[in-house]
C-alpha cells in the first residue's frame, strides 16, 4: 500500500490500543491512512475586485460504518496533517457514540477575521463547488467547526442545492433552524457533555449541590455547559474567557455572568467575584474541571498542579499525552473528548435523520434521544474498562477501533 498519506499522529494515538489488540499491518494501515484526501486551490473575487487563491482540504478517513461526517474549519493554521488527524478522531468519535457514520474533516487555510461577510460567502460557496463531487448525504456530510457557523452552513447548503438542482438538506448539518436545522443543535455539545458528566457523578456519589465546577472558555461550549450545570444545581465556582477568569467559592450565578459578558464583552470584573488568570482557574481546588477553550491547556508543566477529581474534556485535545499520563497517575478521572464533546455530532446525526425523513422533532424529543446515545456510550465504555482493565481513553479507543475493524472485515476489506 502507498504509505505517503500515512497520518503519523494517528499512529501515536492508537499505539497503546494497537499493542493491546495486537493489530497487524493491514489493520494499522486502515487506521492510519485516510481513505480519500482532496487538496485544492481555488480563486475567489475579493470586494476590491482582486482575485485571491485559497487552499482547501477535505479528508474522508474511513467510511466502513457509513458515510463520513465532520466539520469544516476556517483557520490560518489549517494544514493537511491537522485535517487528517481530526478526520481520524471523528471516525473514532462516531463509533464511540454508535452513529452510522465514518469520519471526515475539512478546512480552508484562512484568517476569516480579515474578510468581509460577502467575501466569506464566496469562499464558502467556492469550497462547495470544489468538493461537490466528493460530498453528499450518502457520501460525506460537512458541518460547522472552528470559525464556521450556521450562517456559513446556509451558504454552503444553498450552493450544494444549486449544483444538485434540487433540495438536499441532508447534505450539510448545523444549519439554521429556518433552513431545516435541528432543534437544540446549538447547545447539543454542552448538553451531551453534561449528560456524560452526570453519569460519572452518579457512580461517584457526587450530589450536584455539593459539587464545585470550574469551566475554562466561555464560548458556545463553555458558556452553555456552565449554564446547564448551574441550572442542574451544580456550584459553578469559576469561568474564564481568553482575557481572564472569575472565581467565587460560593458559586456564580451563570445567567448574570452571561448578561455581564453580553454587556461588557468579557467575564472579568463580575460583581462579587475575584478576577483570576486562566492558569489559576485550571489549578483551582474544584471537584470538576471543564476545559472548553483550546487544545494543549493541561501539559506536563501544570498537570501536577491540577486538583480536580474529574476533568471533562469539552475542548478537543485540551490535555497533552504526557499530561494525560500524569493525571492518570494522580487518579484523576479524565473523561476524554471523543466521548465528552460527541453530543454535537449526535445531534448533527439527528438533523440528517430529520432531513432524510422530512419529519421534524421537538426539542424535548431531541434531548431525550441525545441522552440515550450519550449514556449508552458511557455504559459501553465502562464495560470495556472492566474487560480490559484499562483507563477510560484506552477503553474508548479500543471500543471504536474494534467497531471500525469489524465493519471492514465484514466488507471483506480485512482478513
Ligand atoms: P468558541 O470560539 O465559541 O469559544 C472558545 C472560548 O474559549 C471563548 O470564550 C474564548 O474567549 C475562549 N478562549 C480562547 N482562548 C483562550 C485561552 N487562551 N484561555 C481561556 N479561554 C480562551 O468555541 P467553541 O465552539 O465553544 O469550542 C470550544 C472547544 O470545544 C474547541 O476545542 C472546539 O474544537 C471544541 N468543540 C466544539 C464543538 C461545538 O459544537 N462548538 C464540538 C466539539 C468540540
Amino acid at each position: 500500500m502507498e504509505k505517503d498519506n500515512v497520518c503519523i499522529d494517528c499512529y501515536n494515538q492508537i499505539d497503546k490500543v494497537a499493542n493491546i489488540l495486537k493489530l497487524g499491518q493491514a489493520e494499522l494501515d486502515v487506521l492510519t491512512i485516510p481513505k480519500r484526501i482532496l487538496t485544492f486551490s481555488y480563486p475567489v473575487r475579493l470586494d476590491s475586485g482582486d482575485l485571491r487563491y485559497f487552499t482547501g482540504y477535505r479528508v474522508q478517513f474511513n467510511d466502513a460504518r457509513g458515510p463520513t461526517k465532520g466539520g469544516i474549519r476556517f483557520h490560518p493554521e489549517v494544514n493537511l496533517e491537522e485535517i487528517k488527524t481530526l478526520a481520524f478522531l471523528m471516525t473514532l468519535k462516531c463509533a464511540v457514540v454508535n452513529l452510522p457514520y465514518g469520519g471526515a474533516k475539512g478546512g480552508v487555510t484562512i484568517d476569516p477575521k480579515r474578510f468581509s461577510d460577502y467575501e466569506l460567502e464566496r469562499i464558502s460557496r467556492g469550497y462547495i463547488r470544489e468538493t461537490y463531487n466528493f460530498i453528499g448525504p450518502n457520501i460525506d456530510i460537512p458541518a460547522p467547526d472552528v470559525n464556521t457557523d450556521a450562517k456559513i452552513m446556509a451558504w454552503m447548503l444553498d450552493e450544494y442545492e444549486k449544483l444538485e438542482g434540487r433540495h438536499t438538506p441532508a447534505a450539510i448539518t448545523g444549519k439554521p433552524i429556518a433552513l431545516l436545522g435541528s432543534k437544540a443543535r446549538d447547545f447539543s455539545t454542552s448538553m451531551g457533555g453534561a449528560y456524560v458528566l452526570s453519569e460519572f457523578a452518579g457512580t461517584l456519589n457526587m450530589k450536584p449541590s455539593d459539587t464545585s465546577v470550574a469551566v475554562q472558555g466561555f464560548g458556545n461550549v463553555g458558556m452553555n455547559i456552565a449554564r446547564i450545570l448551574h441550572e442542574w444545581g451544580y456550584k459553578v465556582i469559576a469561568v474564564s474567557d481568553s482575557k481572564s477568569g472569575i472565581y467565587d467559592s460560593k458559586g456564580l450565578d451563570i445567567k448574570d455572568v452571561i448578561s455581564h459578558k453580553d454587556k461588557t464583552g468579557k467575564v472579568e470584573k463580575f460583581r462579587g467575584a475575584k478576577d483570576i488568570s486562566n492558569e489559576e482557574l485550571l489549578e483551582l481546588k474544584t471537584d470538576i474541571l471543564v476545559p472548553a477553550a483550546l487544545e494543549d491547556q493541561i501539559t506536563k508543566k501544570n498537570a501536577d498542579k491540577i486538583k480536580a477529581k474529574i476533568v471533562l474534556e469539552m475542548a478537543n485535545r485540551p490535555i497533552t499525552p504526557e499530561a494525560d499520563d500524569i493525571l492518570l497517575g494522580k487518579k484523576i478521572v479524565v473523561i476524554p473528548d471523543v466521548l465528552a464533546n460527541a453530543g454535537g455530532v449526535v445531534v448533527s446525526y439527528f438533523e440528517w435523520v430529520q432531513n432524510s425523513q422530512n419529519y421534524y422533532w421537538s426539542e424535548k424529543v431531541v434531548l431525550e434521544r441525545l441522552k440515550t446515545y450519550m449514556t449508552d456510550a458511557v455504559r459501553e465504555m465502562s464495560k470495556v474498562c472492566a474487560d480490559f482493565k484499562c483507563d477510560i481513553r484506552t477503553a474508548l479507543y479500543i471500543n471504536a477501533v474494534k467497531k471500525i475493524l469489524e465493519a471492514e472485515k465484514l466488507r471483506g476489506n480485512l482478513k
